[in-house]
């Protein structure tokens, strides 16, 4: 078997060569904006859909015209309509809002493609189309062909280079197991056999340390070197939450996909749920979406199936018994109750996680 996979290192650009990674951003960043701004003026006009290859034609002009982009790597600008054909296509098949704007302080980033061997890793660099050999920490090895590389600056200043890797695999074996998962509010999530899995304890300690920067940051003057430095430091703490989070995912994951043969989980709509401004902050930090894809991933590495029960089904207030719908367990704050027709003792969290199992064996079976 194949797959595509990730390998990220740290990396420490000399001083051309972040310059070249700033413009190459910003260069990506104008084209991405530049064609959104032109289809949406292209669809509002004339009821017009341009083509990614329409899309690329033009580039090609405005790279004549604009000579400045000529600077940046121009496999980079092409990936970028790519990402804005891509954000189009899922916008079309209804699985995403329309493409925003890119703005300038999100995390930048830039991908560039593999062609005739222009991306190489040796040792302790890998070479980027014009940017040359850059300097990197060589943790993790791989045995496979470069697909491409992404180049990517953290809010608080730090480099990292992602290569797409193309490997062959073989699947492991798993324990045969099926279970449900519910994605929690209390818990980070709790599954049909009865185990609650807890969000990791240290990240409480940093989300405290975050509010505390957050407050020496907002007293800091505008402009000021001061401020800059309280802006790294709220930012490099953020990045800390991020990395203990998908740690802790990579460990929870691997262990699920290893134990079971079927894995059913609520497909949820993020973006729906975080209106709801009461469950916002648990649902983002819980970030199922990333925790649901590595889990697909590597519940398909150990021959699994993951099955995704649909948002909409009420996992929450059907016994799973007897399949009764009790809508009194609407209200969040019930956290324990008693089936009304068969008199089964329920908790909530346990009880929506069997009852995605028994929706997701129902849909495979069907
Ligand atoms: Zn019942």
């Amino acid at each position: 078997m194949e797959r595509i996979r990730g390998y990220r290192y740290r990396a420490y650009p000399n001083k051309k060569q972040r310059e070249f990674f700033e413009k190459t951003f910003g260069c990506c960043r104008f084209v991405y904006n530049h064609y959104l701004e032109i289809r949406k003026a292209a669809w509002n006009d004339w009821h017009d859909r341009l083509s990614y290859a329409d899309m690329c034609r033009d580039l090609k002009l405005l790279t004549r015209e604009k000579e400045w982009l000529k600077e940046a790597d121009s496999i980079a600008l092409r990936q970028s309509l790519r990402h804005l054909e891509k954000a189009y296509q899922n916008f079309f098949k209804k699985r995403g809002n329309h493409p925003q704007f890119r703005k300038k302080h999100a995390l930048q980033s830039y991908r560039t493609a593999n062609i005739n061997q222009n991306i190489r890793i040796d040792g302790d660099t890998i070479r980027l189309p014009k940017a040359g050999k850059v300097k990197i920490v060589n943790t993790r090895a791989f045995d496979g062909r470069i697909v491409s590389a992404t180049v990517s600056k953290t809010a608080s200043g730090r480099y990292y280079i992602s290569l797409q890797i193309e490997e062959e695999y073989e699947i492991l074996p798993n324990g045969g197991g099926i279970i449900g998962i519910d994605v929690g509010i209390k818990a980070f999530c709790t599954d049909s056999s009865g185990a609650i899995i807890r969000n990791p304890r240290t990240l409480d300690a940093h989300e405290k340390r975050i509010q505390r920067l957050q407050k020496n940051l907002a007293r800091k003057k505008e402009g000021s070197k001061n401020r800059e430095k309280a802006r790294i430091k709220l930012a490099r703490e953020h990045e800390k939450v991020v990395d203990i989070r998908n740690d802790y995912q990579h460990k929870i994951t691997a262990k699920l996909a290893k134990d079971n043969q079927i894995v059913c989980i609520e497909d949820l709509n993020v973006d729906g749920l975080k209106k709801n401004h009461r469950l916002a902050k648990s649902i983002v930090d819980a970030s199922w979406g990333e925790f649901c894809r590595k889990l697909e991933y590597k519940v398909a590495e150990h021959g699994g199936i993951t099955v995704r029960v649909p948002r909409n089904y009420p996992s929450s207030q059907i016994c799973s018994f007897c399949g009764e719908k009790n809508p009194e367990v609407k209200n969040l704050a019930l956290r324990n109750w008693t089936c009304p027709v068969c008199g089964a003792e329920h908790d909530r969290d346990i009880n929506a996680a069997r009852n995605i199992l028994n929706k997701g064996l129902e849909m495979l079976a069907s």
